[in-house]
């Protein structure tokens, strides 16, 4: 599956937003009970209002969310990358994960120790930064000496890794983090990246944690954040874990009014999950029928048998077809037989794409 891992200084709220986000409803749906792969690792539901839409329409007895990880890693502090507190472990675990939910501290209260003594979450951000491009510049360091051995020797391998290997140094030495490179990268270059395996070039998501009052409003602190994230290209959600962590434990019918009255229309981690979500470039597809709906989780760019085989490998091997609804027809005209006699439900072969949305119906060989 895939995996966000939360990052952030000591006392930041990581554990209160891990918490609440695997304490949720959703993230306890019957059926699919919230796992706990490892004591850090939890389960989430990827909230879709599309999906109530679809099984009104399916007429289906069940609904079922499509899922992602999220991972708390601890451990990270000014020095981490030289092994300080539990740096080692930390950097493990950081390199388990496909993104980085970044999570900074927004809210002032003296009775929480701030590991630096003052609020000051874009220097935070630097902070920590900092410790993931030193240990990306000194694991680089390490082994690019081979690599440009390797290649001086005619070592194929070792010729093709070099260049963005030499790229990525370069950017690190001059203090930036490799996650620039992804801006427009080619996915050949996209794999040679992800093939070092780096901390920095995760794609990064900022979680500005605010006290409840500025939970609706954000404040000056997370102004700055965001004035720091666009001018990365990243993202912000502005969240109150004080909050989450209330709402994570009241029962659904209560939920709507208790964020109303602090102003919010939906639960912050809903929009972290599908920022979560978003930053992973995953999309969704549906199956429909009388049993059950339910969203399946895909990268861009899927094609229809690979999509499949989300669902069962002999999907993928067997693949004949995908009968292929978009969702805003199905919806529209009613479901999947009015649909077909609109003639807005597409045979698509091998080579089709599979768009955000698409409600699927696979034919394959057993
Ligand atoms: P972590 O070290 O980053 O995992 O931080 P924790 O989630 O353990 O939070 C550290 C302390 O800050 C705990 O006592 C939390 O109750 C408190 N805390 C977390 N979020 C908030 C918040 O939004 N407002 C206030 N006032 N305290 C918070």
């Amino acid at each position: 599956g895939f995996k966000c891992g939360i990052v952030g200084l000591p006392n930041v709220g990581k554990s209160t937003l891990f918490n609440a986000l695997t304490r949720t409803a959703a993230a306890q749906a019957a059926n699919y009970p919230f796992c706990t792969i490892e004591p850090n690792t939890g389960e989430v539901a990827v909230p879709d209002p599309r999906l109530r839409k679809i099984a009104a329409v399916a007429k289906s007895k069940e609904i079922i969310p499509t899922r992602i990880s999220f991972v708390d890693i601890a451990g990270l502090v000014r020095g981490a990358s030289k092994g300080e507190g539990l740096g080692n472990q930390f950097l493990a675990n950081i390199r388990e994960v496909d993104a980085i939910v970044h999570v900074l501290r927004c809210f002032e209260d003296d009775d929480i120790t701030h590991v630096e003594g003052r609020i000051d979450p874009v220097a935070d951000a630097e902070t920590v930064e900092t410790e993931l491009m030193l240990a990306d510049l000194e694991s680089l360091d390490r082994r690019i000496v081979q690599i440009r051995k390797r290649a001086q020797g005619k070592d194929k391998e070792a010729t093709a890794a070099l260049p963005m290997m030499e790229k990525a140094l370069a950017l690190l030495q001059e203090g930036k983090p490799t996650r620039v490179l992804l801006n427009g990268i080619d996915p050949e270059d996209l794999k040679a990246l992800q093939g070092l395996n780096l901390l920095t070039s995760h794609p990064v998501l900022y979680v500005c944690n605010v006290a409840e009052a500025d939970a609706a409003t954000g404040n000056a602190h997370t102004e700055a954040v965001e004035k720091m994230a666009t001018a990365q290209g990243a993202r912000t959600v502005v969240i109150s874990a004080a909050i989450e962590a209330e709402v994570a434990q009241l029962p659904d019918d209560e939920e709507h009014e208790f964020l109303a009255a602090m102003g919010l229309e939906e639960p912050g981690l809903d929009r972290l999950i599908r920022a979560g979500y978003e930053l992973l470039h995953l999309i969704t597809y549906f199956t429909a029928g009388p049993k059950e709906t339910r969203a399946w989780t895909i990268e861009k760019g899927t094609k229809a048998p690979q999509a499949a085989g989300v669902i069962h490998s002999d999907f993928e091997r067997g693949f004949i077809r995908a009968q292929t609804i978009a969702y805003d027809d199905f919806v529209t005209l009613g479901g999947e037989v009015a649909a077909k006699e609109a003639g807005k439900a597409r045979d698509e072969g091998k080579e089709y794409v599979v768009q955000d949305g698409d409600v699927l119906l696979f034919k394959f060989n057993t």
